[in-house]
């Protein structure tokens, strides 16, 4: 039975400085990138087509890091990274640190149906996405003053030498999809600016195939949002899927257990997670992240702290 999982990143606004107009535009932002999959799923669509579509939803907004409204490097530059992997043929697909694409998620499924491989960055990349005929825009189309201002608030504080404050929501931010079909095929996808004012030329877990996005039907599809260092150096995903396989765990138990203890290693942030069969699992150990989930029963639910869902 289908489902879906989304999440607009671990970079939430603290709860406190969140007020109910920005609380509900989250809200309604995560429905309709929920809506944009679902829509797929209830017409017998694919997973891999489901995940494209919710994360091209919120790559289009600006609320989110990832597209129309991704963070800046030191440099003043836009990188962006996405990765997308179909689980019944663990095909994959992922750009690193490229500025174009309008879609940075059509991006990477380019790469995964016409390239022939699997990660690609720099000019090659941007060649062949070119002929790939993919929508391009300027960068001030990703452009928004909120990030410019993040960014230019961290350069001073850098110059300053004083000690680093900035909430989640100025740090970091990522947008990913998970999805089950009709025919049991699962798909992750997921795209982000990075971490703002990062080093030119850093490149995070997003498009790290088994550590920031996996997909294999026979275990579990994850899209994972954090300090992607983290996340790259402990192989989270694919440890998630590991522990399903090899080690009898349900995919609640290795999805909880993976993000505890990258909590220990300094990783923040949290994943969202579909198994063959049974609900999303959607954990963090953040302050909060912005999810939602549909489930068999096709009722919506999105929450953005440790607040209960709200149904829609
Ligand atoms: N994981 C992303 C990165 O390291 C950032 C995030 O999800 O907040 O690029």
């Amino acid at each position: 039975m289908p489902a879906i999982a989304i999440h607009g990143g671990a970079g939430t606004i603290p709860a406190a400085a969140l007020n109910p107009a920005a609380t509900d535009a989250h809200h309604a932002s995560l429905r309709a990138a929920l809506a944009a999959g679902w829509a797929i799923l209830v017409k017998g669509g694919a997973a891999l087509d489901a995940v494209t579509a919710a994360v091209m939803a919120l790559e289009d907004d600006p609320l989110f890091n990832a597209g129309h409204g991704a963070v800046f490097t030191s440099g003043g530059t836009l990188e962006m990274d996405a990765g997308i992997m179909a689980g019944r043929t663990r095909q994959a697909g992922a750009v690193a640190g490229i500025c174009g694409p309008k879609n940075p998620i059509l991006a990477a499924r380019a790469v995964m149906e016409h390239s022939g491989t699997v990660l690609m960055a720099g000019q090659g990349a941007m060649d062949f996405l070119r002929e790939q005929r993919l929508e391009f825009m300027g960068a001030d189309y990703f452009t928004t003053k909120r990030r410019l201002d993040a960014l230019h608030l961290e350069l001073a504080r850098r110059a300053s030498g004083a000690p680093d404050t900035r909430s989640d929501a100025d740090r970091h931010g990522t947008v990913g999809a998970v999805a089950r079909d009709i025919e049991g095929d699962l798909a992750a996808a997921t795209s982000t600016g990075g971490m703002t004012a990062k080093r030119p030329g850093r490149v995070g877990d997003t498009p790290i195939i088994g550590a920031g996005t996996f997909a294999d039907n026979a275990s579990c599809a994850i899209s994972t949002t954090g300090t992607g260092e983290v996340f790259i150096r402990y192989s989270a995903a694919a440890e998630i899927s590991a522990r399903i396989r090899h080690a009898g765990q349900t995919l609640e138990q290795a999805a909880s257990t993976v993000i505890a203890e990258l909590a220990t290693h300094g990783g923040d942030g949290g994943l969202i997670a579909i198994g063959p069969a049974g609900p999303p699992v959607l954990p963090f150990n953040s302050n909060g992240m912005y999810r939602g989930f549909v489930n068999e029963d096709g009722v919506f639910h999105t929450a953005i702290h440790r607040e209960a869902y709200r149904p829609a």
